[in-house]
């Protein structure tokens, strides 16, 4: 990709409207635009990094067994009515009419419209268990959007639904769905702690939110230090850490004997990135969804719904992982794997050498943002650092002379200087 080809708004200065880092960095390096209040444009380089992390949670929710479908954004008012929570969602929910007057609503989140697909479709025991999800834009009117993409009012969520015959199929699924998120996280570059959570309005009895560990979350968690040696990504840390380990700082006060030793007893503060819910029967039952059972008689599937906040994730990682000059993707989400600087596009040679090597790299599969403006080298440097891309190769008259080119590492800094051979085999 040729960056004059581009479109990539950075900013020099800190806008003075957002108050984290993350929202100050997605504004400054071109990732995003406010169309209004809570509400976001994704420019070409935000859309980027949002399409690798819906990627890399649709990678994990399939290796779970998760079967991909895609639901609409606007739902009627009816279906919510079948489940009696079109009254209790409150002002949240944005609701309005079509030209028929028909009561609609922008979805908040599923649990209805998969329970009626499902119901429409499935009659046995023999089509469970199974596991179904859609990465779709949600509304919630928010009371206070802020942050940036952390609460936005539309934001792109990864939302599934399990439904099983019997309640350790069910524990089964949510326990599928578990792991799946320690994984997804992990991929992300994220730790992620697994925080016991109220169940809230959705209801049911077991939950578990997901929380990043950082001082700009709006959510305050309890948690067992002992944690932090945990290593999440070991295949046996979900069975630990489905112990109480960690809560809310609002459940934790109704706890009458704490287990966790006082000191070692934490308090941070989190962003809630995922959230589970096993919730039995409470929508099958109420939508009449039944499913004929082995000896003949019909049965309420048990359901879960798992969430997770995939545009929230990307200020989540940026709070995760910047420096004073700006973002540093992990690899697994950076909108390129490479940015290319020439330093001289009125150097025929300079340019040559540029344009060839993006062709080498992208032909290896590599993807490059080849800075071909004319420009200023400190300028050039300035915006690779803001915008976070995990290498940098630049190209000089002096370089090209030699056949040298100097390769940077954004994570750590380091330099070093590289004949235009050999720069490929140090990037894969
Ligand atoms: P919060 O406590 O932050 O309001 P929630 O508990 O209302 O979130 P859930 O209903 O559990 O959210 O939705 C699943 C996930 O969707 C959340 O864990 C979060 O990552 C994401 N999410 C929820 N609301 C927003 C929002 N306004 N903007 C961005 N992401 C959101
Ligand atoms: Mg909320
Ligand atoms: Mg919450
Ligand atoms: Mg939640």
């Amino acid at each position: 990709m040729l960056l004059s080809r581009y479109l990539l708004p950075v900013m020099k200065e800190t806008p003075a409207d957002a108050q984290i880092v993350s929202h100050q960095l997605m504004l400054r390096a071109g990732l995003i635009r406010q169309t209004a209040a809570g509400i976001y444009a994704w420019l070409p380089l935000g859309l980027r990094v949002l399409d690798r992390i819906a990627d890399i949670v649709r990678r994990e929710q399939n290796r779970a067994g998760a079967v991909e479908l895609l639901m609409p954004t606007i739902q009627s008012a009816d279906l919510w009515r079948q489940s009696g929570r079109y009254d209790a969602y409150g002002p949240e929910m944005l609701r309005f009419q079509d030209r028929g007057g028909r009561e609609m609503l922008y979805g908040p989140t599923n649990e209805e419209m998969i329970t009626s697909i499902f119901r429409d479709c499935v009659k046995s025991y023999r089509d469970l268990p199974r596991t179904l999800y859609h990465i779709q834009w949600k509304f919630r009117d928010e009371v206070r959007p802020r942050f940036g993409v952390m609460r936005g009012r539309e934001f792109l969520m990864k939302d599934a639904y399990s439904f099983d015959m019997d309640e350790e199929g069910g524990r089964a699924s949510y326990d599928a769905q578990f792991t799946a998120y320690l994984r997804t996280f992990a991929a992300l570059g994220l730790r992620a702690v697994p925080v016991r959570a109220p169940t809230g309005p959705i209801g049911g009895d077991l939950s578990h939110e997901f929380h990043i560990l950082a001082d700009t979350g709006e959510s305050e968690v309890f948690y067992d230090s002992a944690l932090d040696a945990v290593d999440l990504t070991d295949p046996d840390a979900p069975a630990t850490l489905r112990g109480l380990y960690a809560m809310e700082a609002e459940e934790h006060e109704k706890v009458v004997n704490c287990p966790v030793p006082p000191e070692r007893l934490a308090k941070r503060r989190g962003i809630e990135v995922g959230h589970i819910f096993f919730f039995g029967t409470k929508y099958s039952a109420a939508m009449g969804m039944q499913v004929q059972a082995k000896d003949g008689s019909l049965v309420n599937p048990l359901m879960g719904s798992y969430g997770v906040g995939v545009s929230r994730l990307m200020g989540a990682i940026i709070e995760a992982s910047h420096d004073s000059a700006g973002i540093v993707w992990p690899d697994s989400v950076a909108p390129f794997d490479v940015g290319l600087i020439n330093l001289r596009v009125d150097d025929a040679a300079c340019s040559e050498a540029a344009h060839a090597l993006q062709a080498k790299l992208e032909a290896a599969g590599l993807s490059v943002l080849h800075d071909d403006r004319d420009a200023r080298g400190g300028e050039k440097f300035a915006t690779m650092d803001l915008i976070g891309l995990p290498w940098a190769i630049t190209i000089g008259p002096k370089g090209v002379a030699a056949g040298t080119v100097e390769l940077k590492r954004r994570a750590t800094g380091e330099k070093h200087e590289v004949s235009f051979e050999s720069v490929l085999a140090k990037l894969i």
